[in-house]
């Protein structure tokens, strides 16, 4: 079997042994603790991590994106479970560029299908309608963002998992830049925006899981020569758990006659609200489509629940201060690296 081989399947085998649900995101953070590893975040400079198998732990850095740490701690994985006798430092290059050394590629693609299992990528596929010769940038980055992966990882993945063709994968790797936008209808992120969630405003309401840092733009159908307007629910709702970055009124272009902005009487424009979660924990927002004149009659709400979880490291730091309230420990998963030749 070649190194490649050996390397995808130790990574479905390690999935196995640790009994994940193989439809959900990946807790990578969750599966090192349970391999009986020790994990470790620190602004490592020069390095993104690091395997430690003789001390059976692994480092993280703290200082690129929750994806990109997610990706090394996977990587690190690969290295504790695939060359238990070596001590590696990772440079950027060796976790994120194809590398001629065959023990980083084994690792690269250990962790592509440990984070990345067939049955996740199948169900989000369907979920953002990803076919073969119908893809587009904005579903490659919903489905990486869901899988908390880099868009360049989801979109090689969905090539290897032939869900998408060699063409489909150059043409949204080059639409990668657009991605962000098209999934917030057309709204530029904010500076320093992690995730992004774009949300058409409905009836029902919106429940999201996010992370601190992430984009939530919400848009909202509003005809403005009706005199409708929608209007926070709770005008008083503070802002300092959730901020709001953007609030712009607009007449969606296919609607625009030519030279002429301004809306025409009946045409129908569009509201969007950019929400950024600043502090962790839930918040509720909503908004009633009202007359300014006669604001307690709405003809329509909307509600959003954000329940916003800390970055990655503070969420580690979280886990352990809970851990070590909570005893006894679970005892780790017994983990035989001989398995894997
Ligand atoms: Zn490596």
């Amino acid at each position: 079997m070649s190194g490649g081989l050996k390397a995808i399947q130790a990574a479905a085998e390690t999935l196995d042994r640790l009994a994940l649900d193989q439809s959900q995101p990946i807790d990578i953070y969750d599966a090192i603790d349970r391999c009986g590893l020790f994990l470790s975040f620190s602004a490592l400079d020069g390095i993104l991590g690091a395997s430690l198998p003789q001390l059976h732990g692994v480092l993280v850095t703290t200082r690129r994106s929750p994806a990109i740490q997610r990706y090394t701690a996977a990587h690190e994985l690969a290295h504790c479970v695939l060359h238990e006798d070596l001590m590696i430092l990772d440079e950027e290059s060796q976790i994120l560029e194809s590398s001629p050394a065959e023990q980083e590629q084994q690792a690269q693609l250990f962790a592509s299908a440990f984070l990345m299992p067939p049955e996740l990528v199948f169900r989000l596929a369907d979920q953002y309608r990803i076919h073969p010769d119908s893809v587009t940038p904005a579903a490659v980055g919903q489905a990486a963002r869901d899988m908390r992966v880099s868009f360049e990882a989801a979109a090689r993945r969905l090539q290897q998992l032939e869900r998408i063709t060699y063409d489909d994968l150059d043409r949204v790797m080059a639409g990668r830049s657009r991605w962000r936008r098209e999934a917030l209808f057309g709204v530029p992120p904010v500076k320093g925006a992690h995730d992004v969630w774009g949300v058409r405003a409905s009836s029902r309401p919106t429940k999201l899981t996010v992370t601190v840092g992430d984009q939530v733009t919400i848009l909202f159908p509003e005809n403005r020569t009706t005199g409708y307007q929608w209007i926070p629910s709770d005008p008083n709702a503070g802002d300092e758990a959730v901020r709001t970055v953007g609030d712009e009124f607009r007449i969606p272009r296919s609607s625009q006659t030519d030279g002429d902005q301004e809306p025409a009487v009946g045409q129908q424009g569009e509201r969007v609200i950019s929400l950024m979660p600043v502090q962790p924990g839930k918040t509720t927002r909503a908004w009633r489509l009202v007359r300014p004149f006669d604001p307690e009659q709405s003809i329509a709400e909307f509600t959003a629940e954000l329940d916003a979880l800390p970055a990655a490291a503070e969420q580690r730091r979280l886990q352990l201060l809970s851990t070590a309230l909570d005893s006894p420990q679970p005892s780790p998963v017994q983990f035989a690296s001989g398995d894997v030749e």
